[in-house]
């Protein structure tokens, strides 16, 4: 067929196939990243006006910027609504930041492990990804200089408030020093952060971008994981010279980002009731997390190291006897669990055997102390047929 060369790197994910095959009401899915149902705030729709159902700008609606640039500010983010663009989910940033910055052969910077979805963006374009060891409070400082010094990616792909799917948070040092870095060798920053309000102790830590003194950066997030995931509504802010591109790629994709989403995500950013909300989002999740804990602790100890998440969705675990996890899916489905095999998080999944990302908002507590215990049982069994 006459597709683009670059049909040729789009890879099906066999991963996502089988966990298609996985949506029987009974499975215990521990798989996915969505946010709980019973967590999805109920909307009203009653005062959207009627004009909202015409095109709109492409930039995003006028009001939605500013409340983002104010919040961003807030954040040490150093920005106005002038370089806020709305966006179809946070998804597009990435889309976005591929179609601005990648060749075949473009070098790019990103954690190991990062998010699935970003390395499959980046390599549809042909990126090299270039992989930097992740640390229980960030990246290897050594491993991103010598990174950087040997090479000029053209940006550096960072998640670094509650990562997907290791669940790391960087600490204020490694902020500091990874800002410091990119500065020294100029490389610009793509720092995602779908996870930042989903926090479950006090600690809190600004963004990375605010701390940059000269390099280029482009921050994305999303009302994906605190409102609804479906309004499809997410931004951008970039820094200044990167923003004109931005937009004109925005309008090449899709003209602009659905209104009458963005006119509901309106409603709710910054007003008393998404506080509450978020408040609620936080203590729920928060019980689902110590769940999983109690049910790991149970059934993992000896199985596994993990770090008790502070925040976001997942638990990232490393078997203490690592495997190929992609060989695991099956004989879990068939004991009607899910999970997402940890390989395909990597830029290597042949060399980084031996994880396992687990969701812990999505299964009922009642439900999941029994999802983990099969789980358990999947890889000892798994194990002692390698053993044997
Ligand atoms: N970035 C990361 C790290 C994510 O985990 C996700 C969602 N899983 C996204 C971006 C995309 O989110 P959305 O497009 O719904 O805003």
């Amino acid at each position: 067929m006459p597709f683009s060369e670059r049909i040729d790197r789009l890879k099906s994910s066999l991963i996502r196939e089988i966990l298609a095959a996985a949506q029987r009401p009974e499975v215990m899915s521990f798989a996915g990243g969505l946010p709980a149902e019973p967590m999805l705030p109920a909307v009203d729709w009653s005062q959207m006006p009627a004009s909202l159902g015409q095109y709109g700008m492409s930039e995003g609606e006028p009001e939605l910027r500013e409340v983002i640039a104010a919040q961003a500010r807030l954040l040490g983010v150093p920005c106005d609504a002038s370089q806020v663009l709305i966006l179809s989910g946070s998804q597009q940033a990435l889309d976005l930041a591929s179609k601005l910055f990648i060749d075949p052969g473009t070098e790019v910077l990103v954690e190991a492990p990062t998010y699935l979805a970003a390395l499959q963006s980046f390599q549809l374009f042909g990126a090299d990804c270039l992989a930097v060891a992740q640390e229980a409070d960030g990246p290897c400082l050594s491993d991103l200089r010598a990174r950087l010094a040997r090479h000029k990616p053209a940006f550096a792909y960072l998640i670094p408030t509650f990562q997907n799917p290791s669940g790391v948070r960087y600490s204020e040092a490694k902020r500091d020093a990874v800002a410091a870095l990119l500065d020294e060798f100029e490389v610009t920053l793509l720092e995602d952060e779908p996870y930042r309000e989903l926090v479950f102790d006090e600690g809190m830590a600004s963004p990375i971008v605010g701390r940059l003194r000269k390099a280029s950066w482009i921050y994305t997030g999303t009302v994906s994981k605190t409102l609804l995931p479906g309004l499809r509504v997410g931004y951008l802010i970039a820094s200044p010279d990167l923003y004109p591109y931005l937009l004109r790629l925005k309008q090449s994709a899709d003209l602009h980002t659905n209104r009458i989403g963005q006119w509901q995500a309106l409603q709710w950013l910054g007003s008393a009731a998404y506080a509450d909300h978020l408040a609620a989002l936080r203590s729920f999740y928060r019980e689902r997390r110590d769940a999983m804990q109690a049910a790991l602790q149970e059934h993992f100890s000896e199985l596994a190291n993990w770090e008790v998440p502070q925040g976001g969705l997942f638990f990232w675990l490393a078997l203490k006897q690592p495997l190929d996890t992609r060989t695991l899916l099956r004989p879990a489905l068939a004991e009607d669990v899910a999970f997402m095999p940890g390989e395909p998080f990597f830029v290597d999944p042949e060399r980084n055997p031996g994880y396992l990302r687990l969701n812990f908002s999505h299964v009922a507590p009642e439900r999941l102390s029994e999802g983990v215990r099969r789980l358990a049982a999947v890889i000892r069994d798994a194990q002692a047929a390698r053993a044997a």
